[in-house]
C-alpha cells in the first residue's frame, strides 16, 4: 500500500483529502496500466506514528504559526524535518504549507516561528494583503502538459505568501545543503504602485513542492493529479534518488 498523508492539525486538510481521492480515481480511470493495481491509502496525520506510515505528504493552507505550534505540541516538528530533508519524501505545501516548507520566512511574529524547511527560498508571508484582498488569478502552469491539460489554472490566493528570494540564486547559500536550487514553476503578474514584476507563486526543489495558492479550494483536480503522478511514480523517484 502506498500511503499519502495530509497534515491535519489546522487548515484545509479535508479539502486536500477529497481532491486527492478524486485525483486518484481519475488516474486509475485514465492511466490504468500504471495506476489500476496501485493500492492507495489517504490518511490524516496528527502524530509521529501517522507520519511514519506516509510515503508522501501534503501540508495544507491555514495559518502557519498555528500549524507550527500545534506540530511542536504533538512532537511532529523534528519528524517532519526528517521526513522532508533526510528521507527526501515527496512533500507539497500550499499557502501556509509553503511558508512552513521554506528555509526563511519574513513578516513573522517577533521572535520568528518554527519552520520545517526543505526549500531554499525566503517567503514573505501575507504578501498579497488581508483576507478581503483575496483573489483568483488564471495561472499558466506549463508543467501540467505532462498530464495532458495545460489550460489556465484557477489560482486562489488568500493572505498568500510569495517567494521573494531563491536563496541559492546568487552564489552558495543553500540552507538545505542541496546542490540543486529551487526551480520556479509559476509566477503571477502583480502591478502595484511599488511593484511591477512577476511574483513567484510556485517552486519545486527535489522532492519538495510549494504553492502560494490553494488548489484544495478549487474544483480543479489537475494539480493533485500531477503531484500524485510525480510523487508516486518511479520516474520521479529515480530523478530524486
Ligand atoms: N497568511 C497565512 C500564513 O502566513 C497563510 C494563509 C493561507 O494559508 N491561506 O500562515
Amino acid at each position: 500500500v502506498t500511503t499519502v498523508g495530509v497534515l491535519a492539525l489546522q487548515g484545509g486538510f479535508h479539502e486536500h483529502l477529497s481532491l486527492l481521492k478524486r485525483a486518484a480515481a481519475h488516474l486509475k480511470d485514465t492511466r490504468p496500466a500504471i495506476w489500476q493495481d496501485k493500492e492507495l491509502s489517504f490518511i490524516e496525520v496528527r502524530n509521529p506514528r501517522d507520519l511514519s506510515r506516509c510515503d508522501a505528504l501534503i501540508i495544507p493552507g491555514g495559518e502557519s504559526t498555528t500549524i507550527a505550534l500545534a506540530a511542536a505540541d504533538c512532537g511532529l516538528l523534528e519528524p517532519l524535518r526528517h521526513f522532508v530533508k533526510i528521507d527526501h519524501k515527496p512533500t507539497w505545501g500550499t499557502c501556509a504549507g509553503l511558508v512552513l516548507l521554506s528555509e526563511e520566512a519574513t513578516a513573522t511574529k517577533k521572535g520568528g516561528q518554527e519552520l520545517i524547511g526543505g526549500l531554499d527560498v525566503r517567503v514573505q508571508r501575507n504578501h498579497f494583503g488581508r483576507q478581503v484582498q483575496s483573489f483568483i488569478a488564471d495561472l499558466e502552469l506549463p508543467f501540467l502538459e505532462s498530464i495532458g491539460e495545460s489550460k489556465a489554472y484557477p489560482g486562489v490566493f488568500i493572505r498568500a505568501p510569495v517567494v521573494e528570494k531563491l536563496l541559492t540564486s546568487d552564489g552558495p547559500g543553500s540552507k538545505t545543503g542541496e546542490t540543486t536550487a529551487a526551480e520556479v514553476l509559476a509566477v503571477v503578474a502583480q502591478k502595484t504602485p511599488e511593484e511591477d514584476a512577476d511574483q513567484i507563486v510556485a517552486v519545486r526543489q527535489g522532492n519538495v513542492l510549494g504553492t502560494s495558492f490553494h488548489p484544495e479550494l478549487t474544483d480543479d483536480i489537475r494539480m493533485h493529479v500531477w503531484w500524485l503522478d510525480h510523487a508516486l511514480t518511479p520516474s520521479f523517484q529515480k530523478e530524486n534518488a
